[in-house]
């Protein structure tokens, strides 16, 4: 008798069983079984002196892992779980489990594609490398890959003209396994060196990692909540759970795809509405498209400091001014807001990651890249192309070389004008008025002593004078 064909599945960020192409193709010969491997490179201390994987992303990630075993169980199939780097453990579940053939998606950043050369190489089956992390298929865009457009406008128009997002692949209805593999423990978040998370009711969202969690917060935003409506007149928000959709997480785990969620816009778009804020959701995908190619176009350049304008650049390292920074202690409440929620929650706004990125590559003057690491380390949605894409954006280096700056106290005014947001994060504040709550700093000591807080004491003074430093900036180009 026949042997059947034996494929072993490498899943990395991309969690989830629907629209998984490699998954997708391996059920329809012989069988399938999947492998994570919770590599313990992921979870080191960096050379900033933090780690760079931090406890909330990482617990999202174990409820990930954990819900696509049981996908894939529910499937028929199984999901092996190790903890140790991919180049060891595959080879050897290959040799000592007689697989035929290894599937994965690939990446586009160095770290990821020098994993994959090392298991590639150390393998003697067959394997095939999908591409299944953007909206736009790389086949399918209207330019060789090595030439995307440099400015987003124009890459966006091309792709919205001559290109078009393929349909979701299906989950595959039955997968075939193999029960005699010993499968493996999820590792609890401590074995991976952390500490467990502490809920705060103050965060936007209790963010649960795992493919059917991602599934109900699409169905919620889109045909439940219909907040998708309103999304481009919401989407700067800072407070509540649906100003903007919280897509990130699930999208930087792979629990959902690009794709999956373009094909749900577009039925929300024929079924029930369709507007300007419809068609936005699809345009900020294409920003994390982007980010991608521009990966792949400019490879480690996106990590260096003077980004991918090669810029010469001499920036302030220090570390005193970076844990002000961090840890939410500049004395600017709307940063320090910001900062705050982030290191409670792994989350923090779009418009929240401007400022706080903005303020210190450019107020501060500081290497962006401490801070691009920074993220790294505590994002629950961290992506690599486009934290680090977005971070060079705002200290210019990236695809906007303009000297673009945000004026903090302008933006806290226009988008926490009451002083809710911050007062949210910084409790110290809770009882300074309107009229102080982005510069406490202004109130008199009688103020002050009304208010039950000391500036200097309670809550920092400004670390910098805000008006000197955009002189500073302004001066630069
Ligand atoms: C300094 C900085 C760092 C960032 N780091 C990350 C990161 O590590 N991971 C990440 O997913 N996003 C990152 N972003 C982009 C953006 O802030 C988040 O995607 C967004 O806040 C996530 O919330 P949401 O899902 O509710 O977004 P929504 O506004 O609902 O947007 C829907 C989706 O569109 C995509 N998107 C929206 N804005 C952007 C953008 N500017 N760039 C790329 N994709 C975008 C995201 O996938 C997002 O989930 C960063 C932005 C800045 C300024």
């Amino acid at each position: 008798m026949n042997r059947i064909m034996k494929t072993l599945i490498w899943f990395r960020n991309d969690l989830r069983t629907t629209d998984h192409e490699p998954l997708k193709k391996a059920s329809e010969s012989g069988s399938v079984v999947g492998l994570y491997c919770f590599d313990p490179r992921m979870f080191e201390q960096t050379k900033y002196g933090f780690v760079k994987t931090d406890s909330h992303r990482a617990q999202f990630l174990i409820e990930s892992v954990r819900e696509l075993g049981s996908e894939l169980v529910k499937l028929g199939s199984q999901l092996i779980v190790r903890v140790g780097k991919p180049e060891e453990i595959v080879p050897l579940i290959i040799e000592n489990h007689q697989f035929d053939r290894l599937y994965f998606h690939g990446e586009v950043t160095s770290e990821e594609t020098t994993v994959e050369e090392k298991v590639t190489d150390s393998i003697s089956v067959d394997f095939q490398k999908f591409w299944g992390n953007t909206m736009y298929h790389r086949d399918d865009l209207p330019f060789d890959l090595l030439s995307i457009p440099d400015v987003f406008t124009n890459f966006r128009k091309k792709v919205e003209k001559y290109s078009s997002v393929r349909k979701p692949v299906p989950k595959p209805e039955l997968l075939i396994g193999d029960d005699k593999i010993e499968i493996g423990e999820i590792p609890a978040i401590e074995d991976l060196g952390l500490k467990p998370i502490q809920p705060d009711d103050r965060s936007v969202l209790m963010f649960r990692g795992g493919e059917n969690r991602a599934w109900l917060r699409l169905k919620h935003y889109l045909f439940e909540s219909e907040k998708i409506k309103d999304y481009k007149y919401t989407r700067n928000g800072l407070l509540g759970a649906d100003y903007s959709s919280k897509f990130s997480p699930w999208l930087a785990h792979g629990c959902i795809s690009a794709r999956s969620i373009h094909h749900e816009v577009e039925m929300f778009e024929e079924r029930v509405h369709k507007n300007v804020s419809t068609y936005w959701m699809k345009f900020e995908l294409i920003w994390r498209d982007y980010f991608r190619y521009s990966a792949i176009k400019y490879g480690d350049q996106i990590f260096k400091q003077g980004g991918i304008q090669g810029k010469k650049l001499n920036k302030k390292t220090d570390s005193e001014t970076f844990n002000k920074w961090a840890e939410g202690r500049t004395g600017i409440p709307f940063v320090d807001a910001n900062m705050r929620e982030l290191n409670t929650t792994g989350y923090m706004s779009n418009r929240g990651r401007q400022n706080a990125a903005s303020f210190l590559a450019q107020n501060l003057d500081f290497d962006w890249r401490w801070g691009a690491a920074y993220f790294e380390s505590k994002l629950i949605d961290y992506d690599v192309c486009s934290n680090w894409g977005n971070w060079a954006y705002n200290a210019t280096v990236g695809h906007d070389p303009r000297n673009r700056y945000f004026n903090i106290l302008n933006q806290a005014d226009k988008y926490d004008k009451k002083g809710e947001y911050v007062r949210r994060w910084l409790p110290e504040l809770r009882l300074v008025p309107q009229e102080f709550v982005h510069e406490p700093d202004k109130m008199s000591v009688d103020q002050q002593a009304l208010n039950e807080v000391e500036i200097g004491k309670d809550y920092p003074k400004p670390m910098i004078d805000l008006e000197k430093s955009y002189e500073m900036i302004r001066s630069r180009d």
